[in-house]
């Protein structure tokens, strides 16, 4: 029974019980209408009320400004490797059209239109051509990805690798080198113009990584645009886990799978001036001229026309939407006050606790990341320095006291607890025991 297993899986991960029975009804029959929730229309004043109460429970969580839209989007954090660079490269460019228009203007007051159209175009390809930069800090399997999405959609040379946090650690991460070794596109204040934006992942899921606080490096450095860094997270493992100041992002999002709820949604926090009316996106048959690939990128991946259609550009799942409300909703009724906060301190305990049973034995476990960085959500250790036998008796183990899902990712082996939200602190306790006892008796 669901009572007896305790599972650690990395993602799709648990979900609270509570939600799964509850969900359960409302896929049969939601709220005694005689229909589920997997049956009825997105534009009914059912699911309207869903979607608007999902967004209320999770701004009040995260404390989310008004100047941010909370989107509700589908294709996963992967998707969101491809909407990053789809939204705000055109961001990039439209700031930089209407500065060319505008010296344009004023050096040849008299010029017309098309004239104007023109020389702006001319300018434009060369300055993409020779500053477009999107700043990646790759601390992990994920980030890594995501900048090699960029290099596909829009090509290799406009990515900037600011970090490979690879090169200091021996080829592997699990590590994050010193901010002053990083090599980001440099602001106005730096003697530079500043990239589109700057990507970092929170929170990597498969090599146990996550940023202890938001890196100093990246805080705007004055309020003209070449002075900000529009900073993205991927937050997918390690959402509504600990206190964010979403004030400092341009973009945050994450896939549900993990701290939110089943598979199919993905949240979107953008800020509303990277959206039209503030920053209008270039007219597409500018983009379809300036040939950079990838732009200007599926519909249903454009923040604009998510945000204006209420995330209900298209049929939004709204099952799965339910139970994400579900989790953020029983969120703020356990901690009320305390918001995410109160999540925090109890996603903090249980893995002090699991890294506490791992360093007490560290002839048996060794944590795989340096213990600068290590992950409060995917916990990666090794048994005896990873030999295979060992490693396949501490599964065994596990498995006969049903603890399940402490496999690592098939890329980099050896052990991963994950410690989501809905992880319950017993599971940990069971957990916690069986380190104990597996180290003991060897
Ligand atoms: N980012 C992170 C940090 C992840 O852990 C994952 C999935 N495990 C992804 C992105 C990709 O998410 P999806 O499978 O929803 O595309």
């Amino acid at each position: 029974s669901r009572q007896e297993v305790s599972y650690f899986g990395a993602g799709p991960a648990p979900l609270p019980t509570s939600v799964v029975e509850a969900g359960a009804n409302a896929f049969v029959n939601f709220n005694d209408a005689g229909l589920g929730l997997g049956e009825i229309s997105h534009r009914s004043p059912t699911a309207n009320k869903i979607l608007n109460d999902a967004k209320a429970n999770l701004s009040a969580l995260l404390d989310i400004p008004d100047n941010y839209e909370i989107l509700f989007m589908q294709a996963g954090g992967s998707g969101e490797f491809s909407a990053v660079v789809q939204n705000l490269v055109p961001v990039w460019i439209e700031r930089r059209r209407r500065k060319a228009e505008a010296d344009v203007r004023k050096a040849q007051p008299g010029a017309e239109q098309a004239e104007v159209d023109e020389l702006v175009f001319q300018r434009l390809q060369k300055e993409i051509d020779e500053e477009l930069k999107l700043d990646y800090l790759v601390t992990g399997s994920w980030s890594l990805k995501a900048s090699q999405e960029a290099s596909r959609l829009i090509g290799s040379k406009y990515v900037n690798v600011a970090l490979d946090a690879r090169k200091a650690n021996g080829g592997k991460f699990g590590k994050i080198p010193a901010e002053d070794s990083w090599s980001l596109t440099p602001t106005k204040k730096e003697g530079g113009k500043g990239s589109a934006f700057v990507y970092f992942c929170d929170n990597e899921t498969v090599d146990g990584v996550e940023f202890q606080q938001f890196p100093k490096s990246l805080e705007a450095q004055g309020q003209d645009a070449e002075d900000e860094r529009l900073v993205v997270a991927d937050m997918s493992s390690n959402f509504i886990s600990r206190k964010v100041d979403v004030s400092k992002y341009a973009v945050i999002f994450g896939g549900a799978q993990k701290n939110i709820g089943v598979t199919g949604i993905t949240i979107a926090i953008v800020r509303k001036d990277l959206l039209p009316p503030h920053t209008a996106t270039p007219p597409p048959a500018l983009l379809h001229r300036l040939d950079i690939g990838g732009l200007p990128g599926p519909i249903v991946l454009d923040y604009a026309t998510i945000a204006k259609n209420n995330s209900l550009y298209n049929t939004l799942p709204i099952f799965n939407l339910w139970i994400a409300g579900q989790v953020m909703a029983d969120l703020m009724a356990e901690f009320s006050a305390q918001k995410v906060s109160g999540q925090e301190e109890v996603a903090n305990k249980k893995a002090q606790l699991i890294y506490g049973a791992l360093d007490k034995f560290p002839q048996v476990y060794q944590v795989v990341p340096d213990v600068s960085v290590r992950s409060r959500m995917n916990i990666c250790f090794r048994v005896s320095g990873g030999d295979d036998a060992k490693e396949k008796e501490f599964i065994a183990g596990a498995e006969k006291r049903l603890l399940q899902g402490l496999k690592g990712h098939r890329s980099v082996g050896g052990m991963r607890a994950s410690n989501y939200n809905a992880v319950p602190f017993e599971n940990v306790q069971k957990l916690v025991k069986y380190l104990e006892d597996f180290a003991t008796a060897q």
